[in-house]
């Protein structure tokens, strides 16, 4: 008789194919990035924290292709996507300025298979750092967590420039509980009467708002290429295990 495979290769976990998208719907997620919701017929569904590849294809036949977190997504069916535009890029200006409802869009995912969080995995508690779009795939374990009622402690720490530009607010503030900390950090304007500094990030601010090494949490760090290594150098510091940091750097510096 076989030996039974361990319990995380039992899992059958969507695999990655090429799509066809529909743009059903475009809206401001803040006045810098957009939400676009797709439909996709042939979608498997995906992990909380996966992302997938749009490639766009010129009609000279030049193709461009970036990874996008996926925010939410359900089998065979929408697939939520939030994308901040870079001024001098070459593909997010075109996703936030020009899509438009009806156009197709070429996908290739799900992709990732380790930086996703699992319902029923573990009763370790969860802390997630985002910084700025980092927060998509982070709120996709939140909204997983909050949806399966899976019972580990998690919190988020979101570091952003302005009250406008926190990605999914009203999702996040409704997810926000016992079962779901929430924790923003403003690095160049809060609302008023705001209790904290308004600044950057810093190891002592992240020591006091992240749940102690000691209560050894899994830790999900999301953002710019800097952020995700800066904040994951903190951590090791703070005494948190190499292999309890999971990061997914987004880019740029
Ligand atoms: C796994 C993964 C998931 C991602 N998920 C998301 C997501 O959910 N939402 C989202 O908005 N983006 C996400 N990104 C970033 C995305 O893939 C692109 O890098 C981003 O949209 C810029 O593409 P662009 O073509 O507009 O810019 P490019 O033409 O590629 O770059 C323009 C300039 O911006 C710099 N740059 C590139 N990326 C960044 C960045 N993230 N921050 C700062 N500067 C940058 C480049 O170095 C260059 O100088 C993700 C990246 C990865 C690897």
């Amino acid at each position: 008789m076989s030996a039974q495979p361990a319990a995380s290769a039992r899992r059958s976990r969507p695999r990655a194919a090429w799509h066809v998208a529909t743009v059903v719907e475009t809206r401001h997620e803040t006045p810098d990035a957009a939400r676009l919701v797709l439909d996709v017929p042939t979608w498997p569904g995906s992990e909380a924290g996966s992302h997938l590849d749009v490639r766009l294809t010129a009609p000279d036949g030049y193709q461009a292709s970036r990874s996008y977190s996926i925010a939410s997504s359900t089998p065979a069916g929408q697939v939520v996507l939030a994308i901040d535009e870079l001024p001098d890029g070459e593909v997010s200006p075109f996703l936030v300025r020009e899509v438009r409802p009806g156009d197709q869009l070429e996908l290739h995912g799900p992709l990732g298979a380790f930086f996703v969080w699992r319902p029923g995995e573990s009763t370790r508690p969860v802390q997630l750092v985002a910084g700025g779009s980092g927060v998509v795939p982070l709120y996709a374990m939140a909204a997983a967590h909050g949806a399966t009622g899976d019972d580990s402690p998690f919190r988020l720490l979101y570091s952003v420039r302005t009250p406008a530009d926190v990605f999914f607010a009203d999702e996040l503030a409704a997810l926000a509980g016992p079962a779901f900390g929430l924790d923003l950090v403003y690095t160049r304007k809060a609302p008023d009467g705001w209790p904290d500094a308004v600044g950057r990030l810093t190891r002592e601010s992240l020591a006091a708002r992240t749940i102690p090494a000691a209560e050894q949490p899994r830790v999900y760090v999301c953002g710019s290429t800097g952020f995700v290594e800066t904040v994951a150098g903190w951590l090791q510091e703070l005494g948190h295990p190499a292999a309890d940091i999971h990061t997914e750097r987004f880019g740029g510096l």
